[in-house]
């Protein structure tokens, strides 16, 4: 599959949504961020549609998207969670050919750039979902 991510930040916000994460995770993100674990989950997580995730802005973006000049940016992209960095390659984008292309309606790095072989997805897919059993619910 063809995917180069464009930084338009459409995946990040704009709709209501989850972003889950491990306890490894908020770790590493409150670390990022000087934090302790205790002023992290109450700056910046929410329990949403019953599973904790980061908070939303009033937009329905991201608590950690700001949108810039060389387009957007993640206020913890090095410690982002595994659900952030593994898109577009998740297991329902992934289940035909026909889902990766309703998904590319809204992602425009789908489809189009650097190429991405089956072993390289088929890792992500595995680290995908030892990554979903570890998260905090
Ligand atoms: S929607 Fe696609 S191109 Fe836009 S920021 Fe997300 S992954 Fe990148
Ligand atoms: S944590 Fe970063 S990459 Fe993940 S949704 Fe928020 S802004 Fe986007």
């Amino acid at each position: 599959m063809y995917f180069s991510c464009t930084k338009c930040g459409i995946c990040c916000g704009g709709a209501p949504g989850t972003v889950c994460f491990s306890a490894p995770e908020r770790s590493a993100m409150a670390y990022a961020l000087d934090l302790s674990e205790t002023e992290f989950d109450l700056l910046y997580t929410w329990r949403k549609y019953g599973v904790l995730s980061l908070r939303e802005k009033p937009n329905y973006d991201c608590v950690f998207l700001k949108m810039e000049l060389g387009g957007a940016r993640c206020g913890v992209y090095a410690a982002r969670p595994a659900q952030c960095g593994s898109f577009p390659f998740w297991p329902d984008v992934m289940e035909s050919r026909r889902s990766w292309d309703d998904f590319a309606l809204s992602c425009p790095g789908m489809n189009n750039g650097i190429f991405h072989g089956y072993d390289e997805i088929s890792e992500i897919l595995n680290a995908y979902a030892m990554n979903i059993a570890a998260e905090i619910l």
